[in-house]
């Protein structure tokens, strides 16, 4: 016996209604990828570009009201509106309109300037953002002792006792934040795991999330990769990389989740004055957005340097690592900070990818947090570094900089309107066996190009030299 033997005619016929209805959907979609196509035709004729973000947004407020007016779920419009839109864009880019240039991020640097020394070829690497100190002998020691110790099995997804207790430990000292609870913390694969994670738990397909250029690519890749769209705040050397508070609340828009911070800046040094940020964080909770709050420089600290921590909205997530102030890149360990529910849908994520970080990493990290000394100690060689290469910078006319407050950058920008970064950092590693980021990996900035000072202040110098050599 069949299911409408037993339920009878009326699912069938709603059944039936269904199967047309969604006909008709597929009809119109292939009617407005039709459109597209004529429009891409158009733009590629006339050289005109594929985004046009004001046209997106009187979209996306036009199907608002229509969701509205229809008593649907406004989300779903947004996911639904998000999915045409792409395939919009994807069907204009094959009208014909060149493909845009690819980035050159630092990872893709990174990538170059590797093939490059394999070839036997010595480089002075100013492209990757690490820090050259060692991590901190207790750390090896843990590590190795743990591993002994056979700590090389599965743990509980959001982290071991140890580190979770270090972690508290930790915000209370070094925040004197002391409400911290163990269901707010997770412990992820590097800091970037932790903003991923974060992005993909606060936006999905068709939404947007403001972030402010300059910065480190990985907050547009991502959400790209979860179907969302960065709204970028530009910020100029000319206004100091200052963000206005007014420009943020003015890119919001409807479908806005979040708020991207992260000071000190990667890639320019800022460090955002705390009123500043305040109001940008009071903005985000008026409107019931989150903040997400990369603070993976703040050992690279000197100005004073906000936190999220001191000004929590309801809806938030701090993101965090030890690659940077333990200088423990490889060790790939970070962690994220948000209210239980948050983390809790964070975890999920990372349950799902890798279920958890190894135990003898964590061990080793939990070790970190007890070593002050080498943190301080790579802060203040650091804060040296940004003295003496703003100084050996200061003597190339062709380019300018604002001074670094932090991080572990800089980030000067060439004087002249037409220099093309990407063609400089390729014509830099070619001539002078000096790599660099454009500064097209971190927005519209093909001005600039960001200078690691992970590297120790002689080979700082002669790179710098070598560029000012090539700037003539
Ligand atoms: N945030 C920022 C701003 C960064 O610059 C980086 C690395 N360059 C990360 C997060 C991630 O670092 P990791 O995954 O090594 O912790």
């Amino acid at each position: 016996m069949t299911e409408s033997d037993l339920r009878g005619p009326e699912l069938e016929e709603l059944r039936g209604e269904v199967a047309e209805t969604t006909k008709a959907i597929i009809g119109l979609v292939a009617k407005r990828i039709e459109l597209a196509k004529r429009i891409g035709q158009v733009k590629s004729r006339d050289s005109l570009p594929i985004d046009n973000e004001g046209v997106e947004d009187a979209l996306l407020e036009d199907v608002l009201a229509e969701c509205r007016s229809l008593g649907l779920d406004e989300q779903l419009g947004t996911k639904i509106l998000g999915t045409l839109l792409a395939e919009s864009k994807k069907v204009q880019r094959m009208q014909g309109t060149p493909k845009p240039k690819q980035l050159i991020t630092p990872m893709v640097m990174m990538a170059k300037a590797k093939e490059v020394e394999r070839t036997g070829r010595r480089l002075i690497r100013l492209d990757v953002g690490e820090p050259d100190f060692h991590p901190p002998e207790a750390v090896i020691e843990a590590v190795s002792g743990a591993l002994r110790a056979y700590k090389t099995y599965y743990t509980v997804g959001r982290g071991v006792p140890e580190l979770l207790t270090a972690l508290k430990g930790y915000l209370a000292r070094r925040y004197g934040y002391r409400d911290a609870a163990d269901d707010q913390l997770s412990v992820t694969p590097g800091g970037r795991f932790a903003v991923y994670s974060a992005l993909a738990t606060v936006a999905s397909e068709g939404d947007s999330v403001v972030v402010i250029e300059p910065n480190w690519p990985a907050y547009k890749e991502g959400l790209e990769y979860v179907g969302a769209r960065a709204i970028s705040v530009r910020t100029t050397l000319e206004e100091k990389w200052e963000p206005s508070p007014e420009r943020v609340k003015e890119a919001i828009r409807p479908n806005t989740k979040a708020i991207v911070l992260s000071y000190p800046a990667n890639p320019t040094g800022k460090v955002m004055g705390k009123g500043a940020f305040k109001e940008i964080v009071g903005t985000a909770d008026d409107l019931g957005l989150t903040v997400i709050s990369d603070e993976i420089y703040n050992d690279y600290a000197y100005a004073p340097c906000p936190t999220i921590l001191e000004c929590l909205p309801r809806k938030y997530i701090l993101t965090s690592s030890f690659s940077k102030g333990w200088s423990m890149t490889g060790f790939r360990v970070g962690w994220s900070f948000a209210p239980a529910e948050t983390s809790a849908r964070m975890l999920k994520i990372l349950g799902l990818m890798i279920t958890c970080v190894p135990e003898f990493v964590q061990l080793g990290a939990a070790k970190a947090l007890e070593c002050e000394a080498e943190v301080s100690h790579n802060s203040r060689v650091m804060k040296e570094r940004i003295d003496a290469t703003t100084e050996e910078l200061a003597k190339i006319d062709a380019l300018e900089l604002v001074k670094p407050e932090g991080s572990i950058y800089a980030f000067p920008q060439a004087r002249s309107e037409t220099f093309d970064s990407s063609a400089f950092a390729m014509d830099l590693l070619e001539k002078k066996g000096v790599t660099v980021s454009p500064g097209t990996g971190f927005g519209d900035y093909p001005r600039c190009f960001r200078i690691s000072l992970g590297q120790p202040q002689q080979v700082l110098t002669a790179g710098v030299r070598k560029i000012g050599e090539l700037l003539g």
